[in-house]
Formats: structure tokens, sequence, C-alpha cells
């Protein structure tokens, strides 16, 4: 169930709704657009009696929601989600870069990828301390350590930090450094974890599992919206399929086909995308050209050193390309779509 609230609905009116919902045993969804807004309902099992709600003050109509996800949904939020990272605006006008090292490797590691980052205007800093690895054999991450490394880096740098949490257990953790908290795509159906991480006060940049839908994908953010965080990034960075010219096959039509679905940003991963570097710059072009809200992509000073994907790592140069060619293209297209008004 959805309610749309009159355009000229005050607060008390929209106060009253949510305690109505309340009441029935279900939880309340405050959506605020920019001209009305509406609530979503959720803790319900089957269908509730619109006939609570229509003659409510304020109301404007309660409409059933045919679609398996409510909250994500464009239908209950028409305008885009921004997700606020301190000052940098995810979803909003300009597509956001998040650089870094797969992982945290080392104090002096981490300090150098992020002052080479950070000259070049990135904002948000990517590292893992956590990793999930497909071999036990593979270096895990520094754990807490690595987190201590990253919070020296948001000090220094004054970027925020973008780092996985790879379970509950460490969620506590994790949520103490991190600015924003990443679901790998290994977790995207780790309901226990979406759950915390939609109890959780920071946004939380969500990957796509490799063998996931587009609902899959969009019920994955529901979890952590039904809990009440609505700070969701989603993230595209891949899936399986039967190539084996590239690590995963980058899907970027599912970008629009988000921006259709839902008011969430989507961003994309060009690096896991494509697990080799001389790929990423390209993808990353095709990523930006497509409008995805950003991208993330992993960085190095000494790729064949790197404890963890080093094949798929830019070297410095080629990062500093990849800004300017970013900031290049999507002026380009506004620049179009302004010419052509
Ligand atoms: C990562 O971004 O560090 C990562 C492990 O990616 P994914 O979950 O997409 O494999
Ligand atoms: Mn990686």
């Amino acid at each position: 169930m959805l309610i749309v609230m009159k355009a000229d609905a005050t607060d008390q009116q929209v106060e009253d709704v949510l305690d109505v919902i309340r009441v029935l045993g279900f939880k309340p969804h405050p959506m605020p657009g920019a001209t009305r807004t509406a609530i979503g309902i959720t803790g319900n099992q089957g269908a509730i009696d619109p006939g609570h709600f229509e003659n409510l003050p304020g109301v404007a109509e309660a409409i059933r929601v045919s679609k398996p996800y409510k909250l994500v949904s464009r239908d209950l939020k028409h305008d885009d989600t921004i997700v606020r990272v301190g000052d940098v605006e995810v979803g909003g006008p300009e597509p956001v870069i998040i650089a870094g090292p797969c992982a945290v490797e080392s104090l002096d590691q981490a300090m150098g990828i992020a002052e080479m980052v950070a000259v070049c205007g990135v904002k948000l800093f990517r590292g893992g301390a956590f990793k999930p690895r497909t071999s036990p054999y593979s270096f895990q991450g520094l754990g807490e350590e690595g987190l201590k490394i990253l919070a020296e880096v948001r000090d220094r740098f004054n970027m925020k930090i973008v780092t996985e949490v790879l379970d509950t257990d460490t969620a506590d953790l994790v949520e103490e450094y991190a600015d924003v908290l990443q679901i790998g795509a290994r977790n995207m159906q780790n309901f226990s974890l979406l759950k915390r991480v939609g109890q959780a006060s920071k946004p939380v940049m969500l990957k796509r599992g490799m063998s996931a839908t587009l609902e899959e994908f969009l019920l994955a953010a529901e979890y952590i919206m039904a809990e009440g965080n609505y700070n969701v990034i989603l993230c595209e960075r891949g899936v399986r399929t039967f190539a084996d010219h590239t690590r995963n096959t980058l899907d970027l039509s599912i970008v629009p086909a988000v921006q259709n679905r839902s008011h969430l940003p989507i961003i994309v991963d060009p690096s896991h995308g494509t697990g080799k570097r001389h790929k990423v710059l390209p993808l990353a072009r095709a990523s930006i050209a497509v409008g995805a809200d950003g991208i993330m992509v992993e960085v190095h000073n000494q790729p064949e050193h790197a404890l963890s994907d080093g094949p798929q790592a830019l070297l410095p140069d080629m990062f500093k390309q990849l800004v300017g060619e970013v900031h290049a293209i999507h002026k380009a297209i506004l620049e179009t779509e302004t010419s052509l008004v």
C-alpha cells in the first residue's frame, strides 16, 4: 500500500496518517518529494484495505502496490534520491568517483594511493579491511588495523571512507569507522546482513550479486530500506556469463533499467566488472555515457605487488586520465542535452 498525500497536506496530517499505520500494526515510511509526500507501508502480510486511509484529511489516494518492491520504487518516490556523504551528493548533478585500492595493505600503501587520488579531486576513498576472498588462503584484509588506517586517510586527506562490511559480527566495528558501508556482491542476498545495515545510520552501497536479476537486486535494496535506512546507493559490478575474455560481464543496460523503476542512485564498478586494467577506462567512459551517477575504480601505485586484484588496478597515470575523461564526457552530455532543447 502506498499513500499519496495532497500537495498542500500539513505536517500534522502526515503525522496523523503515520499514527494510523502504526496503530494498525504496520511500519510507515514517509518519503517527502518535491511536490508531495508519499508514505510506504511495510510489515503487512496481506492486502490492506485502502478504506483505512482514503478519507483521512490530507490524503489524495491510497494505492495498492503490485510490484514486489515498494520503498525502492519510483511509484513511491518520483524524484531521484540523492545520498549525501559529507559534501558529496551521490545521485546529484555531478558524477561521483570513488577510488582506492582493492584492499588496505599497509599505512604507506593506503596513504600513497590516497594522496594520488585526492590530488585528482576524489572525495570518496575506497579500500577493504575485511576482504571476501574466494580462497581461504588468500589475504583476508587487515581487519581493525585496516579500518584505523582508513580513519587516518580520512583525517589527513579529508576524504570519506567506503569500506565493506563482511558479516554481522563485524558490522558494529566497521560502522564506527566507515562513512559508507559497502555490501559486496557475494553478500547481496545475505538477508541478516542487509537487515543489519538497514538499521545503521550510515549510507549503504549495495553491489549487485554476480547472478542477480534486476528484481533480486532491487529487493535486496528493499531489505535495507524496510529497516528504515533510505540512503542506499546501488552498484553494478558485472555478472557471470559464458564470456571468458573478461572477469565478469559488465551489464550497463541495468543502469537505465534501474532508473526507470527506482529513485535510488546507481554507480558502476568497471574494475570488478572487467578484471583487467586496460578495459577499465573504456567501460568507465561508457558508464558515464549510459547515465550512471558515478563510478568506483580500484587504483594501486604498485599493482604488481598488490595483495588482491592487482591486474585490474589502474596505475596513477591511467587514473588521472580517467578522471579527466569522466568529467569531459559528463560535460559533453549536458551540453548536447541543453543544445537540443
Ligand atoms: C570490492 O569492491 O572490494 C569487491 C570485493 O567487489 P565485489 O563484491 O563486487 O566482488
Ligand atoms: Mn577488488
